[in-house]
């Protein structure tokens, strides 16, 4: 029998990257996923990528798209087994070049977008379900990659998150854990505001930083989702860092 078999699995931010490499193992498991993504063109390019998956449009950063997403898995399918609030954004910028607009967008989509999707999903998680959600190393240190000032507080408050809901979780069975990755090779690194070289050069001065010597993959953290989902039953409130040694060694 496969770890997920009969599972109803949502996925945040499940149209590319992390989200995406989950959402396909998620599936081999035996679950039946549901993805979002932000944009109707980013819906329809993972729609071709992920056969078998189901991709809607939900903006994270929208509350009222929150719930009616909630409602309309709720409607479908009639509980989440899974929730892995992974949407996320991030933007460099030094202090002095942080305006109000930027500073809103990251809290928005990563820390007000999963406080409701949780807030509205979690009365139709059953109890004994699992919530997941995606952090960062930059959310437990500074001076990383630099100008992490809002990106990394933003992952802050969502290890804080873990933590907080997991106590008032645990009565019902219902586990809830963080993934922390670090540096990972996705999309999201063409979207920081990085030149070509710049992101070259943050991915190599990245690997002289980390003890295992190499960036990390999406599909790395896909099977720490998968332990947290499945393996972990005896795991809650805990942040697991997927990030070659980087915060600790
Ligand atoms: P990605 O850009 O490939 O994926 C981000 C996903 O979030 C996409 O599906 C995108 O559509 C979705 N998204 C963005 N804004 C959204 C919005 N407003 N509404 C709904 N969906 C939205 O990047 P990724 O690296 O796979 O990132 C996934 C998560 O991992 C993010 O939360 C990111 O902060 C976190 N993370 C990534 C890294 C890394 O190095 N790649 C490291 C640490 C944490």
């Amino acid at each position: 029998m496969a770890k997920l078999d009969g599972k109803i699995a949502l996925i945040s931010g499940g149209t590319s990257g992390i989200g995406a490499e989950t959402a396909r193992l998620f599936q081999s498991e035996g679950a039946t996923v549901i993805v979002t993504g932000s944009s109707e063109r980013s819906v329809v390019a993972a729609k071709a990528a992920l056969p078998g998956i189901e991709v809607l449009v939900s903006d994270a950063s929208d509350v009222a798209a929150t719930k009616a997403l909630v409602e309309q898995v709720k409607g479908k399918h009639s509980r989440i087994d899974i929730l892995f609030v992974n949407a996320g954004i991030a933007k460099f910028a030094p202090i002095a070049q942080v305006d109000e607009a930027f500073y809103d967008n990251q809290f928005n989509v990563n820390v007000k977008g999963a406080f409701f999707l949780l807030k509205h999903a979690i009365p139709v998680i059953p109890d004994g379900g699992a919530i997941i959600l995606t952090a960062s190393v930059s959310g437990a240190a500074g001076a990383l990659g630099g100008s992490t000032t809002i990106y990394g507080s933003t992952k802050a408050a969502l290890r804080s998150f873990g933590r907080t809901f997991a106590k008032e979780l645990a009565p019902r069975g219902i586990r809830i854990n963080t993934i922390s990755p670090g540096p990972i090779v996705t999309p999201i690194l063409d979207k920081v505001g990085f030149t070509p070289a710049q992101k070259d050069s943050f991915i190599e001065g990245a690997k002289t930083r980390i003890p295992l010597g190499r960036t990390g993959t999406a599909a790395e953290v896909a099977a720490a989702a998968l332990y947290l989902a499945a393996d972990a039953t005896y795991t809650t409130g805990a942040e697991l860092f997927v990030d070659g040694g980087l915060i600790d060694l």
